[in-house]
């Protein structure tokens, strides 16, 4: 798409999300059965997740630390107070005709979260709420006519984090819930997962003309998957709204899915009021209760968020705003570097800057991220020992690169591996000498015109000797010879 391709002239998008993401727990929110993914269908089921009658509910306390670390991320106030309601309504895949969610009295409150979208200005979005809720089975449509219900998942605890309706473009809607997937990923109680659907986006959209104060009629897009999509969906759907508005036509509020094929929105229902949910309190469950205790140990064991990271890669270790960005894409990534990092305040140094330039050139390609899970092929110690035989002038940036090729999967140390493989840099003065004044020999025009003044030729001489020894010469020694030896043969 061009650089105008979300120019939507006097109309102005708003766009506020809903995301749902699963928390990482072993198992469900109100029973013993494990929440495992991939196994066979309804494995992992009980009176309780089956909503047999008589079956209670026992809330797990791992998910409710888990919500409040999301809530204390996302700047919010836990509430310590909140309610279980039941969600009413039928559906196949929710046996027990409700969905325990949270709906008047939410965990946690009023959060905000920094968008900094590209081409964009950063800026601090509002977030609504956060609750507590169970998942739905899932229905699974078979050869022929045939359904069936697999409820491995029903009963699978998820947080919803509910948007203001403050996002004004697709690409700040994409920029919010990547940042948001990210602070989940961070402090570990997602592993941000769009395709098994362990993270998921509803995103609400309505247009107004530009200056309006009051929002126009809103559609909300289900089940937006992908991180680009969520830009592509809003901007045909925004286009859509606009076309009919334009014609003087009006719409109902109501929900949508996005054929990505067909680049189309369409329609799935007319947005259910919550009337028809006829919330009320889960007579089973009591409140649950976060005292302000409970909530200032969660907060003294909250891990960084990714942008808190990324500002004390920058202002502690130096690196610049780029690099502290990309490490902090992952956290395995990031703890990766880190360790690094400190590897490197030991005996053997090795400048933070330059673990990071060495992981964003060659680590990073062949790095497998799945999940919260991240695969290298080489140890922090070995990449952090690697970068301080090049800065202590043993091998070059050259060699540094084949012989991280050697490492991968093995357990080796560099140092090690630098004498098995016959890698050093030649910092030998006679030898280094003995080539500068073949080249000075073999390049009299251009070392005259270096002694006539033009010193920027001692780059050209350098590059030479670079290349008559692969890359294997230490291009600072290298240079000081090549300047001795020119000045010397003036005449
Ligand atoms: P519901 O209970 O129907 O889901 P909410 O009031 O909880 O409705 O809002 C759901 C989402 O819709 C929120 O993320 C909010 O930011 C967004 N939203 C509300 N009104 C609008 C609007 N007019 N245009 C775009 N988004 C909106
Ligand atoms: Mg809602
Ligand atoms: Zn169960």
């Amino acid at each position: 798409m061009g650089p105008s391709a979300f120019d939507y002239g006097d109309w102005e998008p708003v766009i506020g999300l809903e995301i749902h993401a699963q928390l990482l727990t072993r198992t469900k929110l109100f029973c013993g059965c494990a929440t495992s993914f991939g196994d066979p269908p309804n494995s992992h089921c009980c009176p309780v997740c089956l909503g047999l009658p008589g079956a209670l509910p026992v809330l797990n306390a791992a998910a409710v630390e888990m919500a409040v670390t999301a809530g204390l991320a996302l700047g919010c106030q836990i509430n310590h107070r909140s309610i279980f309601a039941r969600k009413n309504y039928f559906y196949p895949d929710l046996p027990k005709g409700y969905q325990i969610s949270q709906y008047e009295e939410p965990l946690a409150v009023r959060g905000h979260l920094r968008i900094e979208p590209e081409g964009g200005e950063p800026r601090e979005v509002g977030i609504t709420r956060v609750h507590m809720e169970e998942d739905a089975g899932k229905n699974v449509h078979g050869l022929g006519s045939d359904s069936m219900v697999d409820l491995n998942r029903a009963g699978t605890p998820l947080i919803e984090i509910v948007g203001e309706p403050d996002l004004r473009s697709p690409p700040e809607a994409r920029d919010y819930m990547k940042r948001l997937r990210d602070v989940l990923l961070f402090i570990g109680v997602n592993d941000g997962n769009l395709e098994q659907g362990s993270f998921r986006c509803d995103a609400n959209v309505s247009v107004r003309r530009r200056g309006d104060e009051t929002f126009g009629t809103r559609v909300e897009m289900k089940n937006i998957n992908s991180f680009r999509f969520v830009e592509e969906a809003l901007d045909v759907e925004i286009r859509r709204q606009i076309r009919l508005l334009e014609r003087g036509e009006t719409f109902v509020q109501q929900t949508r899915g996005y054929n990505a094929d067909k680049r189309e929105s369409y329609p799935l229902r007319e947005k259910e009021g919550d009337e028809g949910y006829r919330y009320f309190p889960d007579p089973d469950l009591p409140p649950l209760d976060c005292d302000e205790a409970f909530v200032a140990q969660v907060r003294s064991r909250l891990p960084e968020t990714p942008a808190q990271k990324r500002a004390r890669f920058v202002a502690e270790l130096g690196l610049g705003d780029y690099a502290a960005g990309v490490l902090c894409g992952h956290p395995r990534v990031a703890s990766f570097f880190e360790e690094a990092a400190l590897w490197a305040m030991g005996p053997r140094r090795a400048t933070p800057t330059k673990i990071a330039n060495f992981i964003l050139s060659e680590v990073l390609r062949d790095t497998t991220i799945d999940g919260l899970d991240a695969r290298f092929t080489t140890t922090p110690a070995q990449i952090a020992e690697l970068v301080a035989l090049i800065e202590e002038g043993v091998i070059s940036g050259k060699q540094a690169k084949s012989l991280y090729q050697s490492l991968a999967g093995t357990d080796q140390s560099p140092s090690s591996l630098v004498e098995a493989l016959g890698l050093s840099v030649i910092a030998d003065e006679g030898t280094l000498e003995a080539l500068a004044r073949e080249l000075v020999d073999k390049n009299p025009k251009q070392a005259e015109s270096y002694r006539a003044g033009k010193k920027a030729l001692l780059g050209f001489f350098v590059g030479q000797l670079m290349k008559a020894t692969s890359g294997n010469a230490d291009p600072k020694r290298a240079s000081q010879i090549l300047e001795r030896v020119l000045e010397q043969d003036g005449g």
